[in-house]
């Protein structure tokens, strides 16, 4: 195996240099300038003090690693360990291979043949383009959108959203498939999914609202939170939701009271943590988590949690509930999930001779933002983890509980792409001679969050023309008063792409509406959704008059 390692800042490790690993989402920081040697690495690591040393030959192993480090010393100083670590057989300081712009390219991207074309994987069904390079949905072209609802917007393709709903339930047929609407909620999406059989899932009194509004059946509506108000709880127990998804002693002290005051009695789960942190092909099980959510299974708590309920004389437990992560590729890390919960469901009817009804194995299932990302099907995870849980079952000799999942990004994530209007396009010179092109667009870090929060990657196309431009190395950022405002870090785009132009971004339909902001009074975008060639507002665009209202000063 070879892994060149370089520094200028970061060290990179990439697996047997076959450019086909993605990005790792791992940074260990040097703290020092004096050298850190590898415990300073070690103890800096996301992953843990305890596993890290293997967690990162682990990476290392399965794609690039950066490590940054402040001085030539420290990564003088940590490189041999890191080598001996992971099996490093090569090391090299970067150089002249920056003068390639292609070079500041992460390893997952590749220079287009064609850098009109779209990659199929990355847009909904209804989407592609005609021969003159103009992005078209559901039968309108991207023009005709943008003079109707202006720029920036989120487009949806309704046909594809409620398809891969409908898959999801047939995937997964004698299980209840429950919409995660954090990831995206209007009105019509709550009516579309519920109509496809499929529950909600919200986690505030908003999310709640909406999906009463859409007239979702309250008993197909679960109510998740960490810390949800008795304002929330009340509601949802007027509502009479189908389920609460209990985190927390002093909530299950709240239900309790609220439930006998209003005579009401709640279904609950408890959710617990099972030490699995999934995430692509990777996934980590400790003993413990670190995080705000859930009962510790490892810790006790969540078997304290579950003898609560099960005390109470106003709450009904119906099951156990874990959510493991998010883009999630594999079912791996469902599988030790799984086997933890269910080893918690047995343990539970030993105890107590109750056999809890139900058990939830939360969302996560990943979608491709980028060529890097290659999900699996709602068919073959379904497959996968009906197979999981009959042989833990089989294994604990207990019968197979109901099963639910929540999927929310694969859903809503690949139906839609945001559509922006370009502004101003400037080329800023790198140092080794490299140059990136900053193709600066009309919305920004307000209506997209994850890439400046998690770092995501995203694609992008230009959207209104054909161009015969040579691709180039391009990063779109937004309007905002912000360094770190960017939407898409990495893009091949054409070198002509010029103010005017509207440039698209794919799977923008998860956690770009639903996370958005005002930062800078930026009035939100609109939502639209398209079908048979007929554009539908389904939720509208801020207006400044909108901002102004909320201002009583
Ligand atoms: N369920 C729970 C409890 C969650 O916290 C989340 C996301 O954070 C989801 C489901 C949906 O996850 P995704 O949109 O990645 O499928």
């Amino acid at each position: 195996m070879l892994y060149p390692l370089s520094y200028g800042g970061r060290i990179w490790a990439e697996e047997d240099c076959t450019r086909r690993s993605v990005e790792a989402n791992h940074v260990f920081s040097c703290p020092t300038s004096s050298g850190p040697g590898p415990s300073k690495v070690r103890s800096r690591c996301r992953l843990g003090t305890s596993t890290c040393r293997a967690a990162f030959a682990t990476q290392a192993a399965r794609r690039p690693a950066q490590v940054a480090f402040s001085t030539q010393a420290a990564f003088s100083a940590c490189s041999s360990s890191l080598a001996q670590l992971a099996g490093v057989t090569h090391i090299h300081v970067a150089g002249e291979i920056h003068v390639d712009p292609a070079a500041r390219a992460p390893h997952w991207l590749s220079v287009p043949t064609d850098v009109n074309e779209l990659m199929p994987e990355l847009w909904s069904a209804n989407t592609g383009k005609d021969a003159d390079g103009v992005l078209r949905i559901a039968g309108l072209d991207v023009d005709q959108i943008a003079r109707e609802v202006g720029t920036p917007a989120y487009v949806l393709d309704a046909a594809d959203l409620k398809a891969r709903a409908r898959t999801f339930a047939e995937a997964f047929a004698g299980w209840q498939v429950y919409y995660a609407g954090k990831s995206f909620l209007c009105t019509a999406v709550a009516r579309w999914v519920a109509a496809e059989g499929l529950g909600v899932d919200v986690c505030s009194g908003g999310e709640l609202a909406v999906a009463l509004r859409a007239g979702v059946d309250p008993g197909m509506i679960g109510l998740h939170g960490n810390n949800k108000s008795e304002e929330e709880l009340r509601t949802g127990l007027a509502a009479g939701v189908g389920r609460i998804i209990v985190d927390s002693f002093d909530e299950i002290a709240r239900l309790n009271r609220l439930a006998r005051y209003l005579e009401a009695r709640p279904r609950v789960m408890v959710r617990v943590t099972t030490g699995v942190e999934a995430h692509t092909h990777e996934f980590i099980a400790t003993a413990h988590e670190d995080q705000k959510f859930g009962f510790s299974i490892a810790g006790g708590q969540a078997a304290d949690a579950l003898q609560a309920c099960h005390e109470s004389d106003v709450l009904e437990l119906i099951g156990i509930h874990s959510h493991i992560g998010s883009q999630i590729f594999d079912t791996e890390g469902f599988e030790v999930a799984a086997r933890r919960t269910l080893r918690l469901h047995a343990d539970f009817a030993s105890r107590t001779g109750v056999r809890l009804p139900e058990l939830d194995l939360g969302g996560g299932f990943g979608i491709a933002y980028t060529s890097a990302d290659t999900p699996s099907s709602p068919a073959v995870l379904a497959a996968a983890m009906r197979t999981i849980v009959a042989g833990e079952c089989a294994a604990l000799d207990i019968a197979v509980p109901h099963l639910s999942v929540e999927p929310g990004r694969a859903i809503s994530g690949p139906s839609t792409f945001a559509l922006y209007r370009v502004g101003t396009v400037k080329k800023v010179l790198l140092d080794g001679g490299a140059s990136r092109l900053y193709v600066a667009v009309d919305g920004g870090m307000s209506d997209n969050i994850r890439t400046a929060l998690y770092g995501a990657e995203y694609s992008a196309t230009l959207a209104s023309r054909r161009s015969e431009a040579s691709p180039t190395l391009s990063r779109v950022v937004g309007k905002h008063c912000e360094g770190g405002d960017i939407l898409v870090r990495d893009e091949f785009l054409p070198a002509d792409i010029s103010p005017g132009d509207l440039l698209a971004v794919p799977a923008a339909g998860a956690y770009s509406h639903s996370m958005a902001s005002n930062y800078n009074h930026v009035p939100r975008p609109p939502v639209v959704a398209v079908e048979d060639g007929k554009l539908t507002t389904l939720v509208r665009r801020e207006t400044i008059d909108d901002l102004l209202a909320l201002d009583l000063g």
